[in-house]
């Protein structure tokens, strides 16, 4: 039996891989430090005899036995990485350098929640991983998107200076349910406002354009990366190529939610990227994987989700 670590682990994403590695009948034990993710989110695996919880901030060392460690920790929603921005880089940078020592002394697999973000605003569309990126290193979202990169250099250092087994995901908007409805990011917000019939709040002229993945597409990508044979460390972007502006994205959402709510114009956030596409062809081929849910389906799951938890 694999004794995997998931750091993150009571987040959005980190809470469905718990899921699907639980499912494959494996150990998990969840670290996290609660500062985005809910007990809400792993409550229901509390009682499961392969699932450990540990409260932990990767800043600090983590001594544990594990074969596997997916580093996830990280808020990956603009408005909460931008509350705390030093610890937003620390948490990306520091956790990096501890989990790589962990895998280094436990000769674990390791696998990297990297993201799109590390192409910036991007030039090159749709995004390639030969692409190195448009990244401001000063701006509001630096400590996001540099601490990032930063990882990704750490994880290819430690590949070539300790001969690790890492594997690198660049993962592209994902959304479902599970999402904080305060998270702050596109979906949850349209949805939770659609759905209170507050205005939906476009920033920008909503002319941007963002791919969005459906949560269980993206699970079953990540962990077949960390299956993959040794050779394969990728960086691999893995998202739905399906691009949708903000404006084609309120109006499904509207529609959905048979919501009256109506838009409000708001500023543009600064550094946001106007569009955002993967090449998956390398994820096509390398993991035989493809996403198969549409916005339509996963937007379906998303707003009941959303429906049941406000009614609570
Ligand atoms: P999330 O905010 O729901 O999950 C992040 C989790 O990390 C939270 O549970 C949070 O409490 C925890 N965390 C934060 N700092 C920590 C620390 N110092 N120590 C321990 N735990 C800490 O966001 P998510 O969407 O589930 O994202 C998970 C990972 O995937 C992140 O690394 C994110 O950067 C990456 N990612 C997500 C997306 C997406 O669209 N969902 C896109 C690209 C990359
Ligand atoms: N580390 C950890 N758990 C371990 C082994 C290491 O958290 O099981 C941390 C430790 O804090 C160290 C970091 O990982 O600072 C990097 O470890 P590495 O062995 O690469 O470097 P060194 O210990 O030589 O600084
Ligand atoms: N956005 C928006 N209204 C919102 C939240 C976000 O128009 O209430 C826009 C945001 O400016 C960006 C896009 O939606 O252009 C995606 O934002 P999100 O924070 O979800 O992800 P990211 O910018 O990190 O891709």
């Amino acid at each position: 039996m694999n004794k995997i670590l998931i750091t993150g682990g009571a987040g959005f994403l980190g809470s469905h891989l718990a899921d699907k590695l639980l499912e494959k009948n494996n150990e998990v034990l969840a670290v996290d430090n609660f500062f985005t993710g809910s007990k809400r989110n792993i409550a229901h695996l509390a009682n499961n005899p392969h699932f450990e919880f540990m409260r932990h901030d990767v800043t600090f060392p983590l001594y544990i036995e594990t074969n596997q460690i997916y580093n996830l920790a990280c808020p990956a929603s603009p408005v909460h990485y931008q509350y705390d921005p030093v610890q937003t880089t620390k948490t990306s940078v520091h956790g990096a350098i501890n989990m790589l020592g962990l895998a280094k002394r436990t000769r674990a697999k390791i696998l990297q929640a990297s993201t799109s973000e590390v192409y910036g605003d991007p030039e090159v569309h749709p995004q390639t991983e030969e692409y190195w990126g448009r990244v401001n290193p000063i701006g509001i979202r630096s400590c996001y998107d540099e601490g990032k990169r930063c990882a990704e250099t750490l994880f290819f250092d430690y590949h070539r200076q300790h001969a690790l087994d890492i594997k690198v995901v660049r993962i592209f908007n994902t959304y479902g349910p599970r999402m904080h409805p305060n998270d702050g990011r596109v979906v949850s917000n349209f949805i939770v406002q659609a759905l209170k019939g507050e205005a939906i709040t476009i920033y920008g002229d909503g002319s941007q354009t963002r791919s969005f993945c459906y949560v269980d597409d993206l699970i079953e990508a990540m962990v077949r990366m960390m299956n993959t044979s040794q050779d394969i460390t990728g960086p691999i972007n893995i998202g739905n190529p399906t691009e949708h502006t903000m404006l084609d994205l309120a109006e499904m959402v509207l529609r959905m939610c048979q919501s009256q709510s109506k838009l409000v114009y708001m500023p543009l956030p600064s550094d946001d990227p106007k569009q955002r596409k993967p090449d998956i062809s390398k994820a096509q081929t390398a993991l035989d994987w493809t996403p198969k849910v549409s916005i339509e389906d996963g937007l379906k799951e998303t707003v009941s989700y959303f429906k049941k938890l406000l009614n609570e």
